[in-house]
């Protein structure tokens, strides 16, 4: 019925393209699908600025999806503050895209955008139970084999300091249990050292965890207190050389661990989606690589790839961080 149909484009009166405003290249695009958040980190002041989550309508999402596939988007990036809370604050409320309906859900939006048959990307999600049920999702290739879940920590009194959701969860059987169901998923991560209270065998469980956990991807910060968040109240804060000292402890590691998981790679064949195309060849990513935050895969010699175009190579060479392969 056309009161719930999108309003028709009218270039000559509109100011966006049909396909809205993207600030990325023209092969990925960002979807934000919800704004705020209902929790309260205690290093976190977003509530306080942006409120509480704020779900766009599935229906609503999907059409900005389909819009960017149709207009030659080749990747999804899907963020928000809590991807994994999609929906919560409007009841799971259904909508309907091509004919069928949705909820407002974390599965549902999964599913349905793997209908689009283009790379969709799942970021800030977190390890909520519910979060199992698209590793199939994954596994079955509808959306790419690939979670950015921010742990923030492993100690669980460091994570109830830090007031973090799901901190309650098992994350390492969960990792397991999900690699189990989906070998080839990347896990991306995000950790805070050097936290109030922090005590040296608190910072050694979140190395033995990185060591067990075996994260593809991880990002490190020095815990800096944040104008108006509750944890600058914190007794115990850590002298700055401290948690330099713990920084780089944490980032040899996990260089030690993201090395030998990328050389497990090499002869592989896998697909790249082509990002720029340099005097010496062209530079993609994987499956497990998100702009601007992963790593690169680059092919030497093959300028006459298009950006924007899937690929097929076999890696031939890594490094802690990126790859070099040849095209098959
Ligand atoms: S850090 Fe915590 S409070 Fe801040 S946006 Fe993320 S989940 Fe919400």
């Amino acid at each position: 019925m056309q009161e719930h149909l999108p309003a028709a484009h009218n270039p000559f009166i509109d100011l966006l393209p049909p396909q809205g405003i993207k600030l990325t290249p023209q092969h990925y695009a960002y979807l934000k699908i919800s704004e705020g958040c209902n929790h309260r980190c205690s290093f976190c002041i977003i509530p306080s600025m942006r409120g509480d989550l704020v779900s766009r309508p599935i229906d609503e999402v999907l059409r900005e999806a389909q819009t960017l596939a149709d207009s030659g988007v080749k990747e999804l990036l899907i963020v928000s503050q809590d991807t994994s809370a999609y929906g919560v604050d409007l009841q799971y409320q259904e909508g309907l895209w091509q004919d069928r309906h949705w909820r407002t859900r974390f599965y549902d939006l999964a599913s349905a955008l793997g209908e689009l048959g283009i790379w969709v990307r799942m970021h800030y999600v977190y390890p909520y139970p519910h979060v199992d049920e698209i590793i199939p999702l994954m596994a079955a290739g509808k959306i790419l084999p690939y979670l950015d879940i921010p742990f923030q920590h492993a100690n669980s009194r460091i994570l109830k300091l830090m007031k973090r959701p799901a901190a309650a969860e098992n994350n390492l059987e969960r990792i397991k249990a999900w690699r189990k169901i989906c070998p080839d998923l990347t896990i991306r991560s995000t950790f805070i050292v050097g936290f109030p209270g922090e005590t040296e065998a608190e910072f050694e469980e979140l190395l033995a965890f990185l060591d067990e956990a075996q994260l593809d991807r991880v990002g490190c910060f020095t815990y800096s207190p944040v104008k108006g968040a509750a944890a600058n109240d914190l007794p115990d804060q850590i002298p700055e050389s401290v948690k330099e000292q713990r920084l780089a402890r944490f980032m040899e590691k996990q260089a030690e661990i993201s090395a030998a998981r990328l050389q497990r790679r090499v002869g592989r064949i896998e697909t790249v989606l082509i990002d720029e195309v340099v005097e010496e060849g062209a530079v993609a990513r994987s499956q497990s690589d998100a702009p601007e935050i992963d790593g690169q895969v680059f092919i030497d010699g093959a300028t006459h790839l298009q950006v924007g175009d899937f690929v097929t190579v076999e890696i031939e060479e890594a490094d802690d961080y990126d790859m070099w392969a040849r095209l098959v």
